[in-house]
């Protein structure tokens, strides 16, 4: 199911400029969205698809949630939406996704407005499935929305970047993170938790709930045990190892390298 969800405040700039290039009818065919992991941009990616596809978008382009469009897009089944992903979480999206996608292109969309594809992460996308989306890109179909979502633009073709539309996330100024993740309950540290996340809110917010800093508390009490006590460093490395924590560990450890935690175990 699409689970549309309301506005985050640090979407609020990039939605705006999109909402007023669609009032003046200039919409780009291709959005690239790109911003460090954690802050939303999957939700921003499904809200805007949901308010291109919605008959009667309320104020500032917020799908209306009612009409048969916003349910079909609900219920993932509204015939002018689509989503290209690998077969499996970190593997490549591969040339035939995209073929079957470029066939039906060339059609006109069945409910009479946008046909949106999401495409994500857009840098998955191997040489061939690539090369085969650059195509479309380069001969856009009137109506026809595409939105790339991605952490790591760096790796995406330089020929595709440059066809798409960038939309940026930055990392939220801390105030403003710390006023959402207040509101979200978060109570606890929420200074810490973001510095121990990058900076990004949702990662944040996923941590609060986790473990995350009373393990973070027991490790760092370890390891001064080892220089100020003596204590074995061998049987406080044995007891790490065996931890279900083992991105969180490298987060606490490595935090000051802007360690990349989706790298470990690679
Ligand atoms: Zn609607």
């Amino acid at each position: 199911m699409n689970e549309v969800i309301g506005e985050l405040p640090w979407h609020a700039e990039n939605w705006q400029r999109l909402q007023a290039a669609r009032e003046r009818g200039r919409l780009p065919h291709a959005l690239l969205i790109t911003g460090a992991e954690g802050l939303g941009k999957h939700r921003f990616g499904i809200r805007l698809a949901a308010s291109l596809l919605c008959q009667s978008p309320v104020e500032g382009g917020k799908p209306c949630g009612n009409c048969k469009n916003c349910h079909l897009f609900q219920a993932e089944t509204h015939p002018d939406y689509r989503r290209i992903e690998p077969e499996e979480p970190g593997k490549a999206i591969k040339v035939d996704a995209i073929r079957e996608f470029t066939a039906k292109e060339t059609l006109t969309s069945q409910a009479g407005g946008f046909k949106v594809t999401i495409i994500e992460p857009a840098d998955a996308l191997n040489i061939a499935a690539a090369n085969s989306l650059l195509k479309t890109l380069e001969e856009p179909v009137d109506w026809t929305i595409m939105i790339l979502i991605s952490s790591r633009p760096g790796r995406l073709p330089a020929t595709i970047r440059s066809r798409c539309q960038r939309y940026h996330f930055a990392t939220p100024e801390q105030a403003q993170s710390i006023e959402w993740l207040s509101q979200q309950g978060v109570a606890t540290s929420p200074e810490l938790l973001l510095a121990l996340t990058s900076g990004s809110p949702l990662t944040a917010l996923a941590s609060a709930d986790s473990e995350l800093l009373a393990e973070r508390e027991r490790m760092l009490d370890e390891f001064s045990a080892i220089l100020v006590k003596g204590s074995d460093p061998v049987a406080v490395a044995s007891r790490w190892e065996k931890l279900p924590f083992v991105q969180n560990l490298a987060l606490v450890l490595w935090l000051d390298r802007g360690y990349d935690s989706t790298q470990v175990g690679e």
